[in-house]
């Protein structure tokens, strides 16, 4: 997609290359320069593996930079010996990817480096352990029975796992399962269950062959693996998105296509946002591939990172499931990525290189002939655009599995309610469908949207929001050092006091949203008293594990009505939820970023999806002040090409992303003098730069950043949009270059974010 070309060195320039000859990260800033021969110009490229004069041997190293410009006295530089040829090492692959990371993104070669490659560290070998029952199935069938009735959950999880596994991996019984090791120990002494440990990391749940994976998938889910699989038997390794509907049968898909690449001896990475690395999901894969599985999560630490990429180098497992940063699994034949959600934001990096998987993956996946399946129920509008152009393979499945209906959705008006006396934060309808469930012994999750619910100011009397006149989107409230307050929108800069009364209608009821889950929870518990009501957020998630807790004690309905943020909506099947509330629908309409629409689609499509999931069909309703919004119509009839005709109309209009490509650059500093002056200055070189581009590149700022000053840093940002990619890119090495020139930046730090995914 437009991504820029690495420039060739010029002919008759002498060439410098940076070499490491260490690859562990403590001593990737170790670089030693070498003269690029003439004859070996065309064959050094980084990456490459050399061989080099070192004291008075000749050493490996890796070349991780080219350049025009010697470090030192050009006398002392002696040339590079020879380049290694024979099978290109990982390490190579990894850092060519790391050398394109730097081009595309805009970060120093180290901090790519230090992204794409493991620390090594010592680490004591860890010894692994796995839990098993020592009673017999009858017997642990009568403590399942027992453990229920008295409500000892994690005991009654443990051995209903234990049933079905046979054995489990000790990690995954303390971690993904959450029973604590005293209830291990416990049950290990009354001699239920026996723990063993085990010389290496084998077998975590027992000796499921994979050859006994019983569940034949549909026509539709074939038709997708087989358009798959005949590009790879035709040596064609292409991306493709596979936009399926909630429950439509996608991981089944995926680990299909799973199959079919390790029986070719390659290997596969399944990227999956954290927040949806359940057991349940996790369990899935193990079932089907068992001790060839590696789960990743940020939880590790280094060391242990390490050891993973170890096992994936040497070959001892043939798929890393995990988020982000498991795309740089050094596996030795890479034949497949997989980028499940592909549409959530958790894909982009926010530290420098600021990258995007689904980008990396495209080029790590060209690099070593791989393929690359995207996956979603409602792709990002970026996807769906490279789809709609022919740079993505479109691949569909519009029905769930077992043709199971979506659910009926409908929408409230929270307007109207008010006007009708009704002052709650559930509306009649909700509250009357809820009540029907309670009785019918079904759960109920109620959504409470408090994404952006910070900042903006809206009407309750009608619904409408303040926003800046020049690039609709909502203004955010902000404190003055005088004491008051003023509107700001953070694309232009545009300032204006706070109004009184609402421009649209005058009344005085303005305002931020403010109730939040645990308000929430309280009203759900005093309107139905008898209902068991669990919540879900950020705080009462802050513990380790406290999430997946939550999530299995609901799934084996030990509560009612689960009320929670965001996190509610993501990767879990609650087979028993016949209805979904949402609440505040339009609170992500009004962040300040582009994305804010799009957002709301995915929100809302995703959590009214979570209803209806089993054998008893669905219902959600939608509450909202702004019941016409398109995002908010489309998202109740689940209909996404509706919403996307829509939304890219709108992004080609303002010329945003996908359409144009948008560049930050955030120019940051303790003094803000300082970065005022600097940020001025770049804008001002950058306007006459462009001026001299044959295509249009607008700019704007320098603006505040949304939040524009933390911790004492004060932060300026200026904006660049321009149709190709390859043009701010190159505007970028440009300003790079201009930046370490001009001493007036150097109490100022520049970085670069190409496309944001979220406010900025
Ligand atoms: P998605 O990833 O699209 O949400 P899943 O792959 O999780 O969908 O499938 C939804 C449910 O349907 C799961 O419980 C899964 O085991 C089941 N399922 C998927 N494919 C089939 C199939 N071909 N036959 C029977 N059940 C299936
Ligand atoms: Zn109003
Ligand atoms: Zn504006």
């Amino acid at each position: 997609m437009g991504f820029g070309e690495e420039v060739k060195m010029g002919e008759d320039r002498a060439v410098y290359a940076n070499v490491i000859v260490d690859i562990s990260v403590e001593k990737l800033d170790k670089t030693f320069q070498y003269l690029v021969p003439e004859e070996l110009k065309d064959d050094v490229a980084i990456g490459v593996q050399v061989k080099i004069p070192f004291g008075n041997r000749a050493v490996t190293g890796y070349v991780i930079e080219l350049t025009g410009e010697p470090e030192i006295d050009v006398r002392r530089i002696k040339p590079i010996l020879k380049v290694c040829s024979g099978a290109v090492a990982i390490e190579s692959q990894l850092i060519a990817l790391a050398g394109w990371m730097r081009k595309n993104y805009g970060s120093t070669m180290n901090q790519a480096l230090k992204t794409v490659l493991p620390v090594r560290k010592k680490t004591g070998q860890k010894k692994e352990r796995s839990v098993s029952l020592c009673i017999s199935a009858e017997q642990a069938r009568a403590k399942l029975a027992l453990y229920e009735s008295r409500r000892n959950t994690a005991k009654a999880r443990l051995v209903r796992e234990l049933i079905a596994e046979g054995t489990l991996d000790y990690g995954l019984v303390v971690g993904r399962l959450n029973v604590s090791s005293q209830t291990v120990r416990a049950l290990s002494e009354q001699g239920v269950v026996r723990v063993e440990e085990k010389r290496s990391y084998r077998n975590p749940v027992g000796n499921l062959k994979s050859g006994e994976y019983l569940l034949t998938l549909n026509e539709n889910q074939r038709r997708v693996v087989s358009a798959v699989v005949s590009d790879m038997e035709r040596g064609i390794f292409s991306a493709y998105l596979v936009k399926g509907v909630t429950g439509s049968g996608k991981t089944e898909v995926y680990m299909e296509l799973i199959a079919h690449v390790i029986e070719k001896g390659r290997q596969a990475i399944v990227l999956i946002p954290e927040i949806a690395l359940t057991y349940q999901t996790v369990m899935r894969f193990y079932g089907r591939f068992g001790d060839r599985v590696s789960i990743m999560n940020s939880r590790l630490s280094g060391g242990e990172r390490y050891d993973q990429f170890e096992r994936a180098k040497a070959g001892d497992i043939d798929i890393m499931i995990g988020p982000r940063s498991a795309l740089f699994t050094p596996f030795a034949d890479l034949g497949l990525i997989i980028i499940d959600e592909e549409h959530e934001t958790s894909y982009k990096s926010e530290t420098a290189p600021r990258y995007h998987a689904r980008d990396v993956a495209r080029e790590r996946a060209r690099m070593c002939g791989a393929s690359l399946v995207l996956g979603s129920a409602t792709p990002s509008v970026d996807s769906y655009y490279r789809a709609k152009c022919g740079s993505y393979r479109l691949l569909e499945l519009s029905e769930r599995v077992d043709s199971r209906p979506l659910p009926a959705c409908e929408i409230v008006d929270m307007r109207k309610e008010l006007m009708e006396g009704n002052r709650s934060i559930l509306s009649v309808r909700l509250q009357e469908l809820m009540e029907e469930r309670l009785v019918r012994g079904e759960q109920i999750m109620l959504f409470l949207n408090r994404r952006g619910a910070a900042g903006f100011i809206s009407c309750r009397a009608c619904g409408s929001v303040i926003k800046c006149p020049h690039c609709d989107v909502s203004l955010s409230l902000h404190m003055e050092e005088a004491g008051g307050h003023s509107m700001v929108c953070h694309y232009c800069g545009y300032r204006t006091a706070q109004p009184a009364l609402c421009p649209a209608c005058g009344s005085r009821y303005l305002g931020g949203f403010k109730a939040g889950t645990q308000r929430i929870e309280q009203l759900v518990q005093k309107r139905f008293p008898a209902a068991r009501t669990m919540r879900m957020d950020f705080d009462s998630t802050r513990t380790k594990d406290s999430y997946e807790k939550i999530l299995s004690a609901f799934a084996s309905r030990e509560a009612d009505i689960l009320v929670g943020t965001q996190m509610i909506v993501k990767g879990h099947d609650f087979p028993n939820v016949t209805l979904v509330g949402v609440l505040a629908a339009d609170m992500s309409l009004h962040v300040s970023d582009f994305h804010a629409s799009e957002r709301t689609f995915q929100l809302l499509t995703q959590a009214v999806g979570r209803a209806g999931r089993g054998k008893l069909p669905g219902n959600a309703v939608i509450q909202t002040y702004a019941p016409d919004n398109f995002a908010v119509e489309a998202a109740r009839d689940q209909d996404y090409d509706r919403f996307y005709a829509r939304e890219i109309a709108y992004r080609s209009m303002l010329s945003y992303p996908p359409v144009w490509n948008l560049l930050l650059i955030h120019c940051t500093g303790a003094k803000q003098p300082a970065v005022e002056e600097a940020a001025g200055c770049a804008a001002v070189w950058l306007k006459g730069r462009i001026a001299e581009e044959s295509e249009e590149v607008l700019l704007v700022g320098p603006a505040d950043a949304s939040v524009s000053k933390v911790n004492d840093v004060y932060r300026k940002v200026i904006y660049m949009k321009a149709k190709h990619y390859g043009t701010l890119v190159r505007l970028k090495d440009e300003t790079e270059r201009y930046v370490r020139e001009q001493s007036l930046f150097s109490p100022v730090t520049v970085q670069f974010d190409f496309n944001p995914v979220s406010g900025f």
